[in-house]
């Protein structure tokens, strides 16, 4: 296995320039874990580890190699919330939101945080560079639209950041879990609120029908609450696995939901 340490951006370039398909390792989290198991065994390795271009973090821009250990200390609720349910201290230390894009598995936590404030990726190759809307670059399960040779750059988040932000998860139990549902809500001064549900479809999706509904409602109200409840639960198109059940999931993201946002409320 051939391994290449870049120390800088355009050294990752190059690296993949004369192999396309190299593994790009960020913190090893997810890619670790298949080639531990046997069901990765790539010819070569570009590490990103020792890329500061990926690591920056601004108010508007996070590098996909920023770690959620750092994303803990977000002042934005539910980044910082999202990144302490991330795994175990050890996870946290090495894992990036670059790495949960890169996956794109459904379950992925920084995922519906991403698609709640319609963040956009940006990626960069030697062809130069684009932006994708989240649900351009999340195509389904463990899918996503980066080519060979294309390297994550990080996430563009919207120049004006809702008010306020909660995020929820329900796993097996409280820590070292995969999701089973999770779910972030966003609610603007406005009452311009956005819902995104994770593990609860092929990828992350967006509650549409109840973002409308009680976006229209200045102080929700307990029927107001439970209708919007109802129209999450209506909006995930779950299926049963060896983690949940499609009843399961779908009551429970209607529940975090609506939790969520009596967070967002306060
Ligand atoms: C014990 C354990 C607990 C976990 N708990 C959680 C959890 O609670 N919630 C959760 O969401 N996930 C969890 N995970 C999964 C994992 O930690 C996350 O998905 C994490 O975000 C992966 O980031 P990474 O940097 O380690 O990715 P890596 O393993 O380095 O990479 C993952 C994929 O992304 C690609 N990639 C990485 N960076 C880039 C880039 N800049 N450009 C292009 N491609 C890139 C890689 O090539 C690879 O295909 C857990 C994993 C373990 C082992």
């Amino acid at each position: 296995m051939e391994i290449t340490r870049p120390t800088d951006l355009a050294g990752v370039l190059v690296a993949l320039d004369s192999n396309p398909d190299a593994l790009l390792l960020a913190g090893g989290t997810d890619s670790m874990v298949l080639v531990n198991a046997g069901l990765l065994n790539p010819d070569a390795v570009v590490s990103l580890r020792a890329v500061d271009e990926l690591k920056s973090w601004s108010d508007d821009f996070i590098g996909s190699a920023v770690t959620y250990a750092r994303l803990e200390t977000s002042d934005i609720a539910a980044l910082a919330e999202l990144s302490r349910t991330v795994g175990s201290p050890q996870i946290r230390a090495a894992g990036t939101i670059g790495g949960n894009l890169g996956t794109a598995s459904p379950a992925g936590d920084a995922l519906p945080f991403i698609a709640a404030v319609d963040a956009s990726i940006e990626l960069i190759s030697k062809a130069g560079s684009r932006t994708l809307r989240w649900d351009e670059f999340l195509t389904g399960p463990k899918q996503n639209v980066l080519f060979p040779g294309e390297v994550i750059l990080g996430v563009r988040l919207p120049a004006e950041m809702p008010l306020r932000t909660a995020f929820a998860k329900i796993g097996v139990r409280q820590a070292m879990v995969i999701s089973i549902a999770s779910v972030c809500v966003t609610r603007a001064a406005s009452g311009a609120t956005t819902v995104a549900m994770g593990a609860v479809g092929p990828t992350v999706l967006r509650a549409r029908r109840a973002e409308e509904m009680i976006s229209a409602v200045d102080e929700p109200d307990e029927q107001a609450l439970t209708g919007f409840q109802q129209l999450v639960s209506e909006d995930a198109q779950p299926i049963t696995d060896h983690r949940s059940t499609e009843e399961y999931r779908r009551m429970a993201v209607g529940v975090l939901a609506r939790r969520a946002l009596q967070r967002c409320l306060i």
